[in-house]
């Protein structure tokens, strides 16, 4: 299970299924209940609950230090 806590704004987040666009990527804009991403191919962004960003995280790419 991934730990969400870990995810901040600028992380890059790879899901199970992709967006369709075809891709897998997502960037993070905001966090908190909602989650807003942005996807990494076609830069369409999203809202997407917490809970449900945790279930369709399958990797978490890349954590910027703050
Ligand atoms: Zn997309």
């Amino acid at each position: 299970m991934i730990d969400i806590t870990q995810v901040k704004v600028d992380t890059i987040l790879e899901f199970k299924k992709p967006h369709p666009c075809g891709g897998y990527t997502w960037k993070v804009l905001r966090t908190g209940i909602d989650f807003k991403l942005e996807c990494v191919k076609c830069s369409r962004v999203i809202m997407i609950s917490r809970l449900d960003t945790t279930k369709r995280i399958k990797k978490i790419i890349e954590v910027k230090e703050s």
